[in-house]
């Protein structure tokens, strides 16, 4: 692992901060109130490479690597962990997704435009009976000569009602379970797909959250990625890298509770001096930065090795198991710095905290990451 940024890293990062500080900041606040997609950001961000960034140009993308990529996300989740998921999935999960197996066709019809930030993509695995144990996939496509006929419902999906293009885990063999699951990818509008209302959310308010539902819907047999029955090796392999995406997304937040404390405690006065003079507040500012490094290393790590396509799975799970845990405990301890204005929306720091809970939750839980370290672990990984 080299601890020097290459020039193209530093650049992602750079100018990652200065879309994040001057475009995505000012509407932050208000978006979160009014729980309001951004739309416009979302495309000046394609039109910058950030939607595609680890895709290779021949196919539309940056072509960069997937250290540049978490330090994009974490700049843009600094300011914005909304913007931070929508750029996460449309990267790790949908476009990676695609360029790793997709067919020629589907990468000519669909990446292109999704790495240039021209359509948005979802993935859509979870389902109302179907979340932590993913092999419990209701929602079936039958094979009807030229088509998949899928029926069924996705819960939780993000940009549900606003992506164009849909990676749908489905059931294509029931006799075989998880070895009879596999991946299609649906166009918005097509006959029998609909998506429901927007979920009202605690935190990354102004990102997409929706249910999706199938009845009836024909999707062409050209639209199966890798083949059938890989769906669900496709799920996991795609959530492998998609952790280390989130692992940054919450490395953003803790950073940016981090600052916000260490401004407070500098301007707040206790006592007759500011509170950063007393040592209970510096030790919690000396632990906040502790963790915010530890996080860093360790998801950096899982990166640097995702690049030296060596294994990185049990790296990205242990990247994003301390990342979310350390963002929502960073957010906790921001909020006391602030004591009763770390209470209210004047200040930014309760967003933080709804905003870091997620990251215990999706892309695999916490209690799954654990069980994904200790399999690594127990097979000498
Ligand atoms: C805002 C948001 C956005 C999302 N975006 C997407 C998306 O784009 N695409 C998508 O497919 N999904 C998405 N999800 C779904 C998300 O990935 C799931 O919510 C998550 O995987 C957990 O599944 P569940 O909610 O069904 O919880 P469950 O699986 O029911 O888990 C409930 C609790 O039991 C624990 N648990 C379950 N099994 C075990 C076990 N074996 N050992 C120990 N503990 C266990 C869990 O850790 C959790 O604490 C999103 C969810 C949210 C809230």
């Amino acid at each position: 692992m080299n601890f020097n940024f290459t020039e193209e890293q530093l650049m992602s990062q750079e100018s990652a901060r200065d879309f994040a500080q001057n475009e995505i900041a000012p509407s932050a606040v208000e978006r979160d109130i009014k729980a309001e997609f951004p739309t416009e950001i979302v495309k000046k961000l394609g039109k910058l490479g950030f939607m595609g960034m680890m895709v290779s140009p021949e196919y539309g993308g940056a072509g960069m690597d997937t250290i540049s990529y978490v330090l994009a996300m974490i700049e843009i989740s600094k300011v914005d962990a909304s913007v931070g998921v929508i750029m996460s999935v449309n990267n790790s999960l949908v476009c990676w997704g695609l360029e790793e197996y997709g067919s020629e066709a589907l990468k000519q019809k669909y990446l292109i435009p999704l790495a240039k930030g021209e359509k948005l993509g979802a993935f859509a695995l979870s389902e109302p009976e179907a979340g932590s144990d993913a092999t419990q996939q209701h929602t079936t496509a039958d094979k009807d000569r030229d088509f998949f006929i899928i029926n069924g419902i996705k819960n939780w999906t993000t940009c549900g009602t606003t992506a164009d293009f849909y990676l749908v885990i489905a059931t294509t063999d029931k006799s075989k379970g998880y070895k009879g699951i596999s991946t299609l990818l649906v166009e918005k509008g097509i006959q029998g797909f609909a998506h429901g209302k927007k979920e009202d959310k605690l935190g990354i308010r102004s990102s997409d959250t929706c249910s999706l539902t199938f009845e009836n819907c024909k999707v062409p047999k050209e639209n199966l990625l890798w083949e059938e029955g890989k769906g669900f090796n496709f799920a996991m392999n795609t959530l492998n890298g998609g952790r280390i995406g989130i692992a940054a997304q919450a490395i953003g937040i803790a950073e940016a509770s981090f600052d916000a404390a260490v401004k407070y405690s500098k301007d707040r006065k206790a006592f007759g001096n500011p509170i950063s003079n007393l040592q209970a507040i510096q030790f919690k500012l000396s632990d906040m930065a502790v963790k915010v490094d530890c996080a860093k290393l360790l998801t950096l790590k899982a990166a640097a090795l995702k690049d030296a396509d060596k294994p990185y799975y049990k790296e990205a799970a242990m990247a994003k198991l301390y990342s979310s845990k350390i963002a929502v405990e960073c957010a906790l301890e921001a909020i006391q710095v602030h004591g009763g204005y770390g209470y209210v929306r004047e200040y930014l720091v309760e967003r933080y905290l709804r905003d870091a809970k997620i990251t215990e939750i999706y892309e695999g839980t916490s209690e799954i990451q654990k069980m994904v370290i200790a399999r690594a672990l127990l097979d000498g990984k």
